[in-house]
């Protein structure tokens, strides 16, 4: 299993002018090999029905590559004696980020459709550089040993888990400060803890009016503070557009503004964890519909769906989940909320009708509590819980016939 802690650096003075001239450096390295690669594709190819008669022929090389790249880089720290400062693995990092988001870019995704061409960054967007690999020791008391850089302070506000080692350590500069990002990981096979119980379970469906409502009808509501910081984000925007364009008192405003929503992601975040903690700490198993936020968000619902960040939601839910031996299960979708949840008749209702009636066996219920309903009624056929209770000797479920096993 893998998984990633972060804690706050804090480097000191002289170690943070390092981080952010080795963050610059791999900037203008980043951006050279990404023109390096459109060049090429410029240079080398034009569309079969469209090849000029007569045209530059330039001299012919090799497609750049990850390979060939990664060969440039000692003739780079000839040239420029400076980037032998960095550290090798920390450069050659690099090339592997260039090629992941060209063949991203390359590569028509899932869907069949082309994502945008990879943008070149300005300094305040290239923010993190990453060790790919590091010794098993570097943590040492409240310091890190990070080569080339020494010993740097962090908050070690919790301790790696045991069983796990770490693979990679990141560097993230985020608003003036400075995070380590260590990537975890633990060979051993997750495992759903022996004793799960298959009748500690609910569903869970999402939606715009709660932020989630339960089968047992329990509604989380969208936390308020997105609302409210918005109103601050307005003010603070204003500040900064007001301001001359490469001002000192501009750049001062733009810090301040990418304070203010690092707050709210962060709160958003925190709200997550906590509804996740909440959900596992009163359920074993858990079961959510699989979300298509991509065909959401083309909606008008946009800003909404995205604001609410259902989908970093269920991941953290998942983990979470999976750390403590509990099972989330993700079910279908289809026809959630017009099926009536105790006869399986359909019952047709648009998005503003907030409430389920059913004719045919007099059902009553909130709109989004039979959708959890039967959301829950779907995980029911999940094979380990199929298992688990064939094994306690009760056949199917007791409490209530799956509809949809
Ligand atoms: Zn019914």
């Amino acid at each position: 299993m893998r998984t990633a802690y972060q804690y706050r650096l804090r480097p000191t003075k002289q170690q943070a002018i390092e981080i952010d001239r080795w963050l610059s450096m791999l900037c203008y390295q980043y951006n050279y090999l990404l023109a390096d690669r459109f060049n090429w594709y410029e240079q080398n190819r034009s569309p079969v029905n469209a090849c000029p008669l007569v045209c530059y022929l330039p001299e012919l090389r090799d497609n750049p590559d990850y390979y060939s790249q990664k060969k440039t880089l000692p003739q780079l720290k000839k040239d420029r004696p400076w980037y032998s400062g960095i550290h090798s693995q920390v450069l050659q990092d690099v090339v592997k980020r260039v090629k992941v988001s060209f063949d991203r870019f390359l590569k028509r995704d899932s869907n069949g459709k082309r994502i945008g061409r990879p943008r070149f960054k300005p300094l305040s967007r290239y923010r993190t550089m990453t060790y790919p690999q590091i010794k098993q020791d570097c943590l040492q008391g409240n310091r890190i040993n990070l080569p080339k850089l020494g010993k740097v302070k962090v908050i070690l506000h919790r301790q790696i888990p045991d069983g796990f080692k770490i693979k990679t350590a990141s560097i993230t500069k985020k608003s003036e400060r400075y995070y380590l990002t260590l990537s975890l990981e633990d060979k051993t096979v997750p495992s759903i803890k022996p004793d799960i119980n298959p009748y500690s379970i609910t569903g869970i469906d999402v939606g715009l009016k709660e932020f989630l409502t339960t089968a047992e009808g329990e509604a989380v509501a969208v936390p308020q503070h997105y609302r409210k910081a918005q109103k601050r984000l307005r003010v603070i925007q204003k500040g900064v557009s007001r301001r001359q364009k490469g001002g000192k008192r501009r750049l001062k405003a733009i810090k301040q503004l990418s304070r203010q929503h690092k707050k709210v992601a962060d709160k958003r975040k925190d709200f997550h964890f906590k509804t996740a903690n909440y959900l596992l700490s009163k359920y074993d198993v858990i079961a959510h519909e699989e979300l298509n936020v991509k065909g959401l968000s083309r909606t008008r619902l946009a800003k909404s769906v995205l604001d609410a960040g259902w989908s970093s939601f269920l991941s953290i839910l998942a983990n979470k989940a999976e750390n403590a031996g509990l099972l989330v299960v993700p079910v279908s979708a289809h026809n959630t909320s017009q099926e009536c949840s105790s006869c399986g008749e359909k019952v047709p209702k648009k998005l503003h009708i907030r409430w389920h009636n059913c004719r045919s066996c007099g059902c009553s219920l909130d709109r989004d509590q039979n959708a959890a309903i039967n959301i829950k009624n779907r995980a029911v056929g999940h094979p380990v819980l199929k298992a688990q209770l064939t094994s306690d000797g009760i056949p199917g479920v007791a409490e209530k016939p799956a509809l949809y096993a």
